[in-house]
């Protein structure tokens, strides 16, 4: 998958597409960061040391009934300005959640057509709300 699929797709920018896997009827997208482009979630410094990655998995918007996943290691980062230890911000999803903006919206979309019984099992998914 290509990079500029994941802009255009899944609204995922900045990101490098690393490699693409099917499995048991679900799309796996695994992505990763520039590591140049890496800053202080605090400060938003460049003076930045890595200390270690966690792989986190994303919901995306579906590519017609198959569900897609995105999975990013998330590096974390020591800022030597402010001296924090903490995970880089996730740029297409907001704190905490599993799931990318682009999906919300489309939950959102979907929620005002159609009541959530019926296009829940179309997405796949059991809800979050
Ligand atoms: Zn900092």
């Amino acid at each position: 998958m290509s990079t500029s699929l994941l802009y255009h797709a899944f609204g995922i920018v900045g990101y490098i597409c690393q490699s693409t896997r099917y499995m048991a009827g679900a799309v796996i997208v695994a992505i990763s960061d520039d590591r140049w482009k890496l800053r202080c979630p605090v400060c938003r410094s460049r003076e930045v040391t890595c200390r270690g990655k966690q792989v986190r998995r994303f919901r995306a918007v579906p590519i017609g009934r198959k569900a897609v996943y995105i999975d990013l290691p998330v590096q974390r980062v020591e800022c030597s300005k402010c001296q924090v230890v903490r995970q880089v911000k996730v740029r297409f999803a907001d704190e905490k959640k599993r799931y990318t903006r682009a999906f919300t919206r489309l939950v959102l979309d979907l929620s005002r057509y159609r009541p959530a019984r019926r296009w829940r099992g179309i997405l796949g998914w059991a809800g979050i709300w």
